[in-house]
């Protein structure tokens, strides 16, 4: 039986390489691209007109925390384009739950977003899973703390040799078995406990891989530069590929620090360390209440962190480091999701209204806040300036992400915006990037970067992942009042050579 073809007529075509536009045809056989440009085309062949479209390779998500939601045939990323994505990123991955099932979940849950059954004991088993994922063609990283939590529990000390041992087993494997690389959550318990050496070990393992090293940080507020110079010291010394997560610089007071720590990538890149950061196209993030606690007050997990809150003297001294590390004024911290039903209400104030309407000062709203919801709950913070935030997504360096969270609750736009916003508002209104920059942005240099084989370009051979959009109306309509709203301006999203059906428009004639 011969392949199915397809034919896409008369398109603007940007290839992803960040070449310029062109006008041109593609012709799909089966799952591959075969010819770009001027193509013949057999008689009879099914064709799109895209006259006056925009046709560009799918977009990579690479930096996703849809580990578990990529699984099912979610739409929130397909409706923006994405065809491909990077799982396991600051540290979370659902495996290896290695026997300690019910301590990794706990542990992932609040950045994963899932529910209370999930768990792989190891890589091979998830990522025969995702190999199935109906929407998506997605590539993992294992998660740093996953590992350490599955090794060693939720305990916040050095490990021992011999967990040690097991966890360098457990990475070796997951390399071996096809996970893309490693990343780490350095502000997130246990994850944050982990010293020069541990990471060293398991960058040595990395780099012998030839595979990328993502890491979020140990800061990226008043110890921003510390945090960079750390990882590049990391990259330095064991000679791993180093993608530093959603770089910025948190907070008013640590606004000018970015442009510091850019030139101190620059001039590591210059030296030959291997290093490049992502950035989404927000000036606020999204992730779980309990990252503006010492990580200290969560050893053992939440059920401990409960216990301390509820004694008065650790419970004072929480609260004044709490007060201490926030770079951020309380109003610009708004709740997103909660568990229980009775803070319902609450979900959309910021932490200063809601301190306000329970005659609390923030900090202690907050802590009463982590023992009614017992840790589960997350937050939207305004943390950058426009500034900073064009100078991220411009820079020669940067890839550009979602790291969307399906939070259960009102969530951040980026989750169903973010592409649509870049294409729309960032480069045909405000003109920061042209169309092919943030394009290659957001498809042939992610590709590159994480080394997706054959994605990411319009190029003959190449899988037929590709987004079709109208340049003049493409936009996010999801903003930070209403998140979950689909783009406008999509018109066809193919992945490998076959129509996703979240995409309305006209089917081929
Ligand atoms: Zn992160």
């Amino acid at each position: 039986m011969p392949s199915s073809l397809l034919h896409l007529k008369n398109a603007i075509l940007i290839d992803g390489t960040g070449a310029p536009p062109c006008k041109g045809d593609i012709l799909i056989v089966g799952d591959r691209i075969i010819e770009v440009g001027l193509c013949t085309v057999p008689p009879g062949t099914p064709v799109v007109d895209c006259t006056g479209w925009v046709v560009c390779p799918g977009f990579i998500d690479a930096h996703s925390h849809s580990d578990l939601h990529v699984l099912k045939a979610r739409l929130e990323k397909t409706q923006q384009g994405v065809t491909s994505e990077v799982v396991g990123n600051c540290g979370f991955s659902p495996y290896p739950t290695a026997g300690r099932e019910d301590a990794v979940r706990k542990f992932a849950n609040g950045i994963l977003c899932g529910d209370e059954r999930w768990g792989w004991g190891g890589a091979t088993a998830y990522l025969k899973d995702l190999a199935q994922a109906p929407n998506a063609t997605a590539y993992s990283l294992i998660g740093h703390g996953s590992m350490r939590v599955a090794v060693a529990g939720n305990e916040q000390r050095s490990l021992t040799t011999r967990e040690m041992d097991r966890m360098e087993q457990l990475l070796e494997e997951a390399l071996t078995a096809g996970a893309i690389g490693m990343s780490t959550g350095l502000m997130y318990a246990p994850g944050s406990c982990a010293d020069a050496d541990e990471l060293e070990c398991l960058c040595r393992i990395v780099a012998r891989h030839n595979k990328i090293y993502a890491t979020h940080m140990r800061s990226y507020s008043f110890g921003l530069e510390e945090a960079v110079e750390e990882q590049l010291d990391l990259a330095r010394r064991t000679g791993c590929r180093l993608q530093i997560s959603h770089l910025q610089a948190v907070g008013r007071p640590n606004w000018d620090r970015q442009r510091r720590v850019i030139e101190i990538i620059e001039q590591a890149s210059q030296e030959g360390v291997d290093v490049a950061f992502d950035c989404y196209p927000y000036t606020a993030g999204n992730t779980v209440l309990t990252q503006l606690v010492p990580q200290w007050a969560l050893n053992g997990g939440t059920d401990r962190m409960i216990e301390r809150l509820l004694d008065p003297r650790l419970r004072k001294q929480i609260a004044e480091e709490t007060r201490a590390k926030m770079a951020l004024p309380w109003t610009d911290v708004v709740l997103t999701s909660v568990e229980s039903q009775h803070n319902r209400w609450a979900v959309g104030m910021t932490l200063a209204a809601l301190a306000e309407r329970r005659a609390l000062e923030p900090a202690d709203l907050l802590l009463e806040l982590l023992i009614e919801e017992r840790g589960n709950a997350t937050m939207l913070t305004f943390n950058q300036n426009e500034e900073n935030l064009r100078q991220v997504l411009t820079h020669p360096f940067s890839i550009i992400i979602t790291d969307g969270l399906f939070v259960h609750g009102k969530g951040h736009p980026r989750l169903h915006g973010t592409f649509p916003l870049l294409l729309g508002d960032i480069c045909r209104d405000r003109h920061w990037l042209s169309l092919q920059e943030a394009i290659h942005k957001v498809t042939g240099k992610p590709a590159a970067r994480f080394g997706l084989a054959q994605r990411g370009l319009l190029k003959p051979g190449y899988y037929a992942d590709i987004a079709i959009f109208d340049a003049t109306s493409i936009n996010s309509a999801a903003n930070y009042e209403n998140p979950d709203v689909p783009p406008e301006g999509i018109r066809h999203i193919l992945r490998n050579g076959t129509f996703l059906s979240a995409v309305s428009g006209e089917k081929p004639n």
